[in-house]
């Protein structure tokens, strides 16, 4: 499921590839796609517009049009933009992206093409005159690439939920805003922090190695234009995987040495999903 270096690295390809287009042509092959508005009001408000910026909050991309309408993509577990789309972009992503999955086809003006395709249909798409119009994007929390976020700040948020496991916590939108799974173990185990413990356990140096972790292991991510571990869905704008999988420390490791004492790792379920631990190093 695409995380925030996924979903900031699909920004980045798309602001350097298409702004200025113009979109002359839509198609949307399931409306049910579009969360907001109907289908008729979606592409009389997308046709012809241009364009002017992409935005990011969150795991959502914001793709501002000159009309003043911003067109949001969440892309649920399996939701691709492909730019530009053509007959390579099966063979580019190995067969990843199957054109009977493309449900929003844009044509711009210079007959190129750009495809939300998503196999698993969890993917959304609003088009909103104002972010907030999207009530899940009004609730998203702070964003941890951002200067703003501080360590300071930091420990605010944390003083909120005293009382919360650490790894729901961090997976919660609402506090800090683009950690999922495959992050969210990542920087516990960088931290040894156990999953389960409770926020109102953690020292001040435990705070600090998370606080540290989370930036470093964010923008480290993005600069590898993101994680597709094994046969995972993610792929980026021309349909390549992204580089990070192969620095992940403990996701996806179950079995293997802990890096740090050679442990085995080991996987929890935490709420439906993996987690992945060095019992050794992460103690609750
Ligand atoms: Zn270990």
């Amino acid at each position: 499921m695409p995380e925030l270096p996924e979903v900031e690295t699909i920004r980045r390809d798309l602001k350097e590839k298409i702004i200025d287009k113009q979109i002359e042509d839509v198609i949307v092959d399931i409306s049910k796609v579009i969360k907001k508005p109907s289908l008729e009001e979606f592409i009389a408000k997308t046709k012809d517009k241009k364009i002017k910026e992409i935005a990011r909050r969150g795991k959502y991309i914001i793709i501002q049009l000159d009309s003043g309408d911003k067109l949001i993509v969440h892309l649920g577990m399996t939701g691709l933009l492909i730019y530009p789309y053509n007959e390579n972009s099966e063979e580019i992503s190995e067969g990843k992206i199957k054109a009977k999955h493309n449900h929003l086809v844009f044509t711009f003006t210079d007959d190129t093409q750009l495809v939300f395709n998503d196999v698993r249909r969890f993917g959304k798409i609003f088009l909103v005159s104002n972010i907030d119009g999207v009530e899940s994007i009004a609730k998203l929390g702070i964003e941890p690439l951002e200067d703003y976020f501080t360590e300071e700040v930091f420990i605010q948020v944390l003083s909120k939920k005293k009382n919360s496991k650490i790894k729901s916590f961090l997976m919660k939108q609402e506090f800090i805003t683009g950690l999922g799974n495959i992050y969210a173990n990542e920087v516990l185990y960088r931290s040894n922090i156990h999953p389960l413990r409770l926020i109102s356990s953690l020292n001040k140096t435990e705070v600090q190695n998370l606080y540290q972790q989370i930036k470093l292991v964010l923008s480290d991510a993005v600069k590898l234009r993101g994680s597709t571990v094994a046969d995972e869905a993610y792929r980026d704008t021309d349909g390549e995987k992204g580089k990070f999988a192969k620095k992940l420390k403990v996701y996806a490791r179950k079995g293997e040495p802990c890096i740090k004492c050679g442990h085995s790792i080991e996987v929890i379920r935490i709420k439906g999903r993996s987690s992945f631990i060095c019992p050794q190093c992460q103690k609750l």
